[in-house]
């Protein structure tokens, strides 16, 4: 781990867990988001991490959850896109973040909004790597008492736009040379995917926390959603073999989808990863049950976990 993020707050209990929340659009949106919050506040997450939209109306979602996210004393970890904005507009994002007390950020570059008319010659940065450049100076300007933790996206599987995947892994290298100190990757359901990125980046002499993003399946057409959204990501045969063993039936699996996730997230345990973050989809059941699947009924379980890890380790 690079001195900087073993010295941040994400990172000083490892393997570290995370979940990922998206803002809510309407006022029942809100209240389960907020209900799913308080349930798996239950485990102490290191953090949570709440996503940024392409649209400018759902980009004030964020910052408002955020802020009530850290107004309730949890670590809130915004998402920010460099897509759409200028210098000036980061600033200022940075400014209110920072004011309700958050101390990392996600770094992304973000994808061009789907409707709409986007032009992007308006950008003042083209990668994410530009973007955390930005911040690093913006600090030091700022003469900010404490180092933000920015984390960057990785791609286990590749990134959609690569053609190059050799190349693919500078510009990831990029983002670390800039100055951020963790990676989170893209959803996977391979770990062998994961594990030899892992030793990609090891390679790359890329030596921060890698954290493995984890999405259960639970219906059909989430799967469907997700292979939209997650573009790239292979849903191996052993998937979708449990998945048509189901029949069609939703509640089996859904019940296959958290085992499958379940397996994956003991294995990476086991093989010593730095964290794992739950693409929850602001929902608790799922997480929670991959959470009893893996012996942990409550925050204590999670902590034995980490003190025979060290154990191990020393
Ligand atoms: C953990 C995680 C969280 C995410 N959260 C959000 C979110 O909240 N909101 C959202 O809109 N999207 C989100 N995304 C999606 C992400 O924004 C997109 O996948 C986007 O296409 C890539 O973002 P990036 O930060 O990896 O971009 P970059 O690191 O800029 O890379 C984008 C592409 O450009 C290539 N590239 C990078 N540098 C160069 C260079 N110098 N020259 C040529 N090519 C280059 C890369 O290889 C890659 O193909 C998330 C993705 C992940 C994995």
């Amino acid at each position: 781990m690079s001195e900087s993020s073993s010295q941040s707050v994400l990172f000083d209990r490892t393997p570290s867990f995370s979940f990922e929340f998206f803002p809510p659009k309407t006022q029942e949106g809100a209240a389960s988001l907020l209900d799913t919050v308080v349930k798996l506040q239950e485990f102490h997450p290191s953090f949570v991490s709440v996503t940024y939209g392409a649209g400018g109306g759902s980009r004030e979602l964020t910052r408002a959850v955020v802020c009530d996210m850290q107004s309730r004393g949890i670590p809130t970890v915004p998402h920010l896109t460099c897509v759409g904005h200028t210098e000036a507009e980061i600033e200022d994002i940075l400014h209110h973040y920072i004011a309700a007390g958050a101390r990392a950020i996600m770094v992304l570059r973000g994808d061009p909004p789907r409707n709409g008319v986007y032009n992007p010659g308006q950008d003042a940065f083209r990668h994410a790597a530009d973007l955390v450049r930005f911040i690093r100076a913006w600090e030091d300007r700022q003469r900010l008492p404490q180092r933000l933790t920015l984390g960057v996206a990785g791609f286990a599987e590749g990134h959609p736009d690569s053609r190059n995947r050799l190349r693919e892994m500078d510009f990831l290298k990029a983002k670390l040379d800039e100055g951020a100190d963790y990676i989170c990757t893209q959803l996977f359901f391979d770990n062998h995917a994961f594990f030899d990125f892992r030793d990609r980046c090891r390679l790359m002499d890329i030596h921060v926390p890698i954290i493995a993003g984890i999405m259960p399946v639970t219906s059909i057409s989430s799967m469907n959603r997700m292979a939209e959204l997650s573009a790239g990501t292979n849903f191996p045969a052993r998937l979708l073999k449990a998945m048509l063993r189901a029949g069609g039936d939703k509640q089996t699996i859904e019940r296959l989808g958290i085992n499958y996730a379940s397996n994956q997230c003991g294995e990476l345990l086991d093989a010593d990863v730095d964290g794992i973050h739950f693409y929850t989809l602001n929902r608790s059941k799922a997480t929670l049950e991959i959470y009893h699947n893996l012996g942990f009924n409550n925050y204590y379980d999670v902590d034995r976990l980490r003190m025979l890890n060290n154990i191990y380790k020393s």
